[in-house]
């Protein structure tokens, strides 16, 4: 039986603090299938990030899970160690960040980290290792690979070294790959062709990708589907195509209308007023009630859960069957 890459149920992470603790990621869910690209999109703050680190295990502490599950391929791995999970990362899930020195060692050179990466997961001998890592310098776009393996991290320009990161997040060739804003430190031209090699890998391997970002320009080049985020809960969740056509929360249709051309510059969310509140000011009710152009009284009143709309999905009351 076909079972989901992903499976995230009713996420919630906490932040204890002295006198309380704050809700970062509140009830969040979805899966995801083999060879499906998740985009989850929102502001700086809205629990994207984290999400992305909860499902890898790298969630920094304070920050905790408190409650709900994470499956990856079949395997149940919220309530995992850090060893255990340490195996399952890199072998089972990749994970591609936006600062590629995230990931890099830079006194190694590219193809020590490659080979050494292949056989910590991999049966593999050195010269085998040797050439699966030039090949996958190679696949990721990487000319003359036999030379850049050879090569240190700061002998790459940034483009070339996410390539390499990519390269490093396939070489167990993972089921599933979270790649957390894996652009934003790219030029424009560059971050196009970054966004068309991940859709590109996606489908020839059938790697599922989880792909954080703040841009919903990148979603809509490079998705199936969305998961639009607010305040640490999800606002709506649906196909690409759909959500881009008719964005049913009043917060996606802002997003929507702030997607660049490409080739511009970001002018991030220009046509929604004001901006996330803090984790310690979240709203009564709807919590992007203040912000809302078609806020109304309940609003305010009542926190709209997700309602399910033939597979379209958001949380506003405007698509309730009762609005009294
Ligand atoms: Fe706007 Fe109300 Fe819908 Fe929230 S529930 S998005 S405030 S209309």
């Amino acid at each position: 039986m076909d079972t989901n890459v992903l499976s995230v149920e009713n996420l919630r992470i906490e932040f204890p603090q002295r006198r309380r603790t704050l809700v970062a990621v509140d009830d969040v869910s979805f899966d995801l299938r083999r060879g499906e690209v998740l985009g989850v999109v929102g502001e700086s703050g809205a629990g994207k990030s984290l999400t992305g680190a909860a499902i890898i295990g790298l969630l920094r502490p304070p920050g905790r899970i408190a409650s709900g599950k994470i499956w990856i391929d079949g395997k149940r791995v919220d309530n995992l160690g850090p060893a255990e999970m340490n195996k399952i990362r890199g072998r089972t899930v990749g994970a591609i960040f936006q600062d590629p020195m995230t990931s890099l060692n830079p006194l190694l050179t590219v193809g020590q980290q490659l080979v050494e990466t292949i056989r910590t997961h991999l049966p593999l001998d050195r010269a085998q290792a040797r050439a699966r890592a030039v090949s996958l310098l190679a696949e990721v776009g990487i000319p003359a690979p036999e030379q850049r393996f050879l090569q240190y991290p700061h002998q790459f320009s940034g483009g070339m070294r996410q390539r390499v990161v990519i390269a490093l997040a396939l070489c167990a060739d993972p089921k599933l790959i979270i790649a957390d804003e894996p652009t934003t430190a790219l030029d424009v031209s560059i971050q196009a062709q970054i966004i068309g090699l991940l859709k590109r890998l996606g489908k020839e391997h059938g790697t599922s990708v989880v792909l954080v970002t703040h841009d919903m320009g990148v979603i809509a080049e490079t998705a199936d589907r969305v998961a639009v985020m607010y305040t640490g809960r999800l606002a709506e969740l649906g196909k690409v195509a759909d959500v881009i056509r008719s964005p049913k929360h009043p917060y996606t249709a802002g997003l929507m209308s702030s997607i660049p051309a490409i080739g511009q510059s970001l002018d991030r969310l220009h046509q929604i007023d004001g901006s996330m509140p803090r984790l310690t000011a979240i709203p009564s009710g709807c919590a992007f009630h203040p912000r809302c152009p078609h806020a109304f009284e309940r609003c305010q009143r009542e926190r709209p859960d997700l309602l399910d709309l033939d597979g379209h999905k958001v949380a506003c009351w405007l698509h309730s069957e009762s609005t009294l």
